[in-house]
């Protein structure tokens, strides 16, 4: 019979699991059921238990590793509790959200017990046991894998299922004791990219995208750079959306040309940027080149404002292109928006 191992972490907070650790949570219960296998959620952080309050009523074993060594990333802390908890599992299936904290850690446990880690895990399903879907080559190649190899670790991605929501009694917890190797690396804070505010939204039901042509002079040959950061920041608190920009501009900061000052790479959508998933996205001032408009391959619903009937957001990748002025759309939305409220 196989043993699945549900590792989670708790966010900056300290004491509630991460999205994507309940949807962790979420895959595992599912999983179990499928395939008949025994249930144990692994709760990492500062106060792994308060945390594990989230699985009200789940039908598994919770193991927990706390402590304020635990209550941030670091590789050796957290290959140790990963360890720990897959161990005092016996666990033959490990999932794991595909967060930055577990994702750097969980090759290096893999390799320690013996096992084979599995990475961009996009879908579970049983068949002949337990198979999973993959992304190869920058989401290029999906490929559908079963491993022999036992244990078997998956880094789930996030965003690709519904999260966990405990009700009902809160599960006893088991706390492990975890040995420590020296640790060399103290945390004394986070230096995360200079951002004004938070525009990246994961959870967002809008992607908002800034091209290059906000940036740009327009039709009075002035560049209107102050007032594209007031409409774009205004659409964004409007509606909860979260914000991508084309490489071109994120590049501009780079090379000494006016830049909006909360954009940064991690903003940058594409090829060589990110491919989120959101319902619905509406770009803007972006010429929709393939390089760029092959990060929207996951969002639902497209429409893009651009000056040029021609731009590639014309050519079948958009489902509706407003040739128009982004500034005077933007500012209309803006103000229905405001009037709305
Ligand atoms: C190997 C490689 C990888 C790449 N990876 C990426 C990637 O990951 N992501 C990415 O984005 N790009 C990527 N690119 C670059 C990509 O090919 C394009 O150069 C880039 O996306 C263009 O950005 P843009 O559309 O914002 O700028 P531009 O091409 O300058 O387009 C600006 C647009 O704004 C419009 N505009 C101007 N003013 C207004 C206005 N007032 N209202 C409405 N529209 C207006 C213009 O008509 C124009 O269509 C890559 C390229 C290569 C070669």
């Amino acid at each position: 019979m196989e043993k699945i191992l549900v590792l989670t972490h708790v966010d900056e907070s300290g004491a509630e699991l991460t999205r994507a650790s309940l949807e962790a949570v979420a895959a595992g219960v599912e999983m179990a059921e499928a395939l008949s296998a025994s249930l144990a959620i692994g709760v990492v952080g500062a106060q792994g238990a308060s945390a594990a309050q989230q699985l009200g009523g789940i039908k598994a074993r919770v193991l927990t590793v706390s402590g304020e060594e635990f209550s941030c990333a670091r590789y050796a802390s957290d290959t140790a509790a990963c360890e720990a908890l897959v161990k005092a599992a016996e666990a033959t299936l490990v999932f794991a959200p595909a967060s930055s904290r577990f994702a750097r850690v969980m090759p290096g446990v893999a390799y320690r017990l013996g096992g084979f880690v599995e990475t961009h895990i996009t879908a579970l399903a049983k068949s002949d046991g337990l198979e999973a879907t993959r992304w190869f080559y920058r989401q290029r190649i999906e490929a559908v894998v079963k491993r022999e190899t036992r244990p078997w670790f998956l880094l789930l991605e996030a965003g690709t299922r519904a999260a966990f929501v405990g009700s009902g009694a809160v599960p006893e917890v088991e706390t492990m004791a975890v040995t420590l190797p020296a640790l060399r690396t103290k945390v004394i804070g986070v230096r995360a990219p200079k951002q004004g505010e938070q525009t990246i939204r994961p959870d967002a039901k809008i992607l908002f995208v800034a091209g290059a042509g906000w940036t740009k002079k327009q039709a009075d040959g002035q560049v209107h750079s102050a007032e594209a950061e007031t409409l774009i920041l205004g659409f964004l608190k409007a509606v909860d959306a979260s914000l991508g920009s084309s490489k071109s501009l994120v590049d501009q900061s780079g090379e000494n040309q006016t830049v909006l000052k909360f954009m940064t790479h991690m903003n940058q959508i594409g090829q060589t940027g990110a491919t989120p998933r959101h319902p619905k996205g509406l770009s803007t001032c972006c010429h929709g080149e393939e390089p760029h408009v092959v990060g929207w391959r996951f969002i639902n619903e497209r429409r893009a404002i651009s000056l040029d009937p021609n731009c590639g957001w014309a050519r079948g990748k958009a489902d509706v292109l407003y040739v128009a002025d982004a500034f005077g759309v933007m500012a209309k939305v803006n103000a229905l928006l405001t009037a709305g409220k």
